[in-house]
């Protein structure tokens, strides 16, 4: 998955002289051109995303910096809202307090 918003580099492709991004691509730093989709790891091998990936990333391109932004914050809203050591803490508890062995402990410490 290629989860990070495009940086545009200021060197263009020699194929298609479009302006060159640089990507995250699972933690790997690619940097390439989504019209033809050929990109180049640090490592200096060559490779091309896969068709969902490369689709994902044309349409992300074609969106403003607001709209990206806009994107982020909700990202954002919902991680907060769901992943937060606050919400994973109150599930757990919930979670151990439902469960059978939970219950059974309790009742046998009475
Ligand atoms: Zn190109």
């Amino acid at each position: 998955m290629t989860d990070v918003a495009p940086r545009r580099c200021k060197r263009r492709c020699k194929q298609c002289n479009q302006p060159l991004v640089e990507i995250d691509h699972w933690s790997e730093r690619l940097t390439g051109g989504p019209t033809c989709n050929r990109w180049q790891a640090s490592t200096g091998e060559w490779c091309r995303l896969a068709p969902d990936d490369i689709v994902a990333l044309r349409a992300l391109k074609a969106t403003s910096t607001a709209q990206r932004d806009a994107m982020g914050r909700r990202g954002r809203a919902y991680a907060e809202s769901r992943h937060s050591y606050e919400v994973l803490a109150a599930q757990f508890l919930a979670s151990v307090e439902a469960s059978p062995s939970a219950t059974s402990a309790q009742e046998a410490a009475r």
